[in-house]
């Protein structure tokens, strides 16, 4: 059963068909025939997804989906959320970002942060579904650690006392939002078309 994930990321994909597991096939984007650069210009997280995901639908009729991801900064009115790839300017630079929400965070005790995926998720007959995998904690003070990307080194989640940037990615899927998301995701879609025999 083919599905289409709204990305042409090599990595993203290859991990949810690896969750997913058979009788799914996730598809890109480009395996459709799909070379336009999708829009994600609404105010949500949530907004982009369906923007994505309502996008590739309309244009083929599969059954597919698509993600968005921020981090919220509490003492930042939850600023970057919707903006994180692009905080510091157009160029969307993960370092410049990262040192962004440190400058605006010089000073202030409260530190809360939450990293939010939305995924939305259209069945090959247009319902819609939309799902959304939350890790709470907080930012330190100065970067820490070589994996991961983006925000990782200055996120650590609650319960731990390292960042997500010094953790396998394995370890991070775990507890991550996006890791979070998909189990919702994969588990709504066995459910819905796999015969478990109980
Ligand atoms: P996207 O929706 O997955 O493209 O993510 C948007 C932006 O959020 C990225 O450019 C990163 O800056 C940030 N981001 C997304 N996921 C993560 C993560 O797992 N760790 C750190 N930063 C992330």
């Amino acid at each position: 059963m083919k599905i289409c994930f709204a990305s042409n990321n090599a990595h993203k994909l290859q991990e949810i068909q690896q969750l997913l597991g058979p009788p799914f096939e996730v598809v890109s984007l480009e395996a459709l025939g799909c070379t336009d650069e999708l829009a994600e210009d609404q105010d949500t997280l949530e907004g982009n997804a369906l923007q994505k995901a309502t996008y590739v639908w309309e244009k083929y009729r599969v059954m597919c989906f698509a993600d968005d991801t921020g981090l919220e900064v509490e003492a930042l009115n939850n600023e970057p959320g919707v903006f994180s790839a692009r905080y510091a300017g157009p160029q969307r630079d993960n370092q410049a970002n990262l040192q962004k929400v440190l400058e605006n965070l010089q000073g202030q005790s409260n530190r809360k942060a939450r990293f939010r995926t939305s995924i939305a998720l259209m069945l090959e007959e247009g319902e819609q579904h939309l799902f959304d995998g939350i890790v709470e904690g907080h930012i330190i003070d100065a970067p820490r650690g070589q994996k991961g990307f983006g925000y990782d080194p200055i996120f650590v989640p609650e319960g731990q006392d390292r960042t997500f940037a010094e953790m396998d990615s394995q370890e991070k899927n775990q507890i991550s939002h996006r890791g979070r998301a998909v189990q919702q995701l994969v588990s709504f879609l066995r459910h819905r078309y796999v015969q478990t025999g109980t």
